[in-house]
């Protein structure tokens, strides 16, 4: 399996988590556009991110990871919905980033902002805002997680242009240790342990012998693979109700200006959906409450 998140237990302390790998949902994100590497490594790295986080959460729905930033590469988004799809997009300036490959973070999207939204099937939508301010992706959810109320959570996160690799470890509320000075010791154990991990070894290595080389002194329990994949949500009916909610008046100017067909690209996939006057006229036919129900390609 190419593209997958497998998460693990420690027996003995109150201590999870998660590694992913992505590879082919990888390539289909970048085979949508030439990315610079830069860029390319760090949409990477937020694939990765957004999987990790949907393998911790218990939820329907969509879960949506975007940054946005002055600088050269203004926009990061992915999105993974809890089936385990994941797409994603940038929006950059090419010539402001140039070929520089180890472009960081704080000088790709300077004075940025990180959003994290849950958008459930049912029930409330949440987003948290977190200041795009660390050295990399990993550290900026990592203080995400310290500054909000939630388990104190660590992220790492690599990615090369060909494959992603993220690992997350999160504390658990007390249940093997509830001293709790024990509990800041063992946390700090694991933690002190994945720092001394080396991008070659977190791009690499697989999933067992990625926890051997850090944990073989700990019970550790790995769980099965789940797999991800690429997939895009966009589709004709979504174009056209983007074009119906646009108003009668204004979707027929638009028809006109465009020269009688009126194009909607997915700027996730690339996908183009293609609406002529026909196409128009039906969509706002009886008094345009009707969703068109004709589906071409
Ligand atoms: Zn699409």
């Amino acid at each position: 399996m190419n593209d997958f998140s497998q998460r693990f237990l420690f027996d003995d302390t109150d201590v999870r988590g998660e590694m992913v790998a992505l590879r082919e949902s990888y390539a289909h994100v970048l085979a949508k556009h030439a990315y610079p590497q830069a860029v390319a490594q760090l949409l990477g790295e937020m694939m990765a991110a957004a999987a990790l986080l949907v393998g911790t959460l218990k939820f329907d729905g969509l879960l949506v990871l975007q940054a946005r930033a002055e600088g050269p590469l203004s926009l990061l988004m992915v999105e993974c919905s809890s089936a385990r799809e994941l797409r994603g997009i940038a929006r950059y300036d090419a010539e402001r980033i140039g070929a520089d490959v180890d472009a960081d973070l704080q000088s790709l999207m300077p004075n940025g902002v990180l959003a994290i939204t849950i958008d459930p099937t049912r029930g409330q939508r949440y987003q948290g805002i977190v200041d795009l301010d660390g050295a990399d992706l990993a550290e900026c959810l990592s203080n995400y997680f310290a500054s909000s109320e939630q388990l104190p959570t660590r992220f790492w996160l690599k990615a090369d242009g060909q494959r992603a690799r993220g690992l997350l470890l999160q504390q658990l509320p007390p249940h093997h240790q509830t001293e709790p000075q024990e509990r800041a010791e063992s946390w700090n154990h694991v933690l002190t342990l994945a720092d001394t991990l080396t991008a070659e070894e977190l791009l690499g290595l697989d999933n067992p012998t990625l926890l051997h080389r850090l944990y073989h002194e700990e019970n550790v329990r790995l769980f099965d693979e789940q797999p991800l994949q690429f997939r895009c949500s966009c589709s004709r009916e979504r174009s056209a109700g983007a074009l119906a909610s646009l108003g009668q008046a204004d979707a027929e100017q638009l028809l006109a200006e465009q020269g009688g067909s009126v194009e909607i690209d997915c700027q996730f996939c690339n996908e183009r959906y293609a609406f002529d006057a026909a196409d128009i006229a039906q969509l706002f036919a009886g008094a345009g409450s009707e969703a068109p129900s004709q589906t071409r390609h």
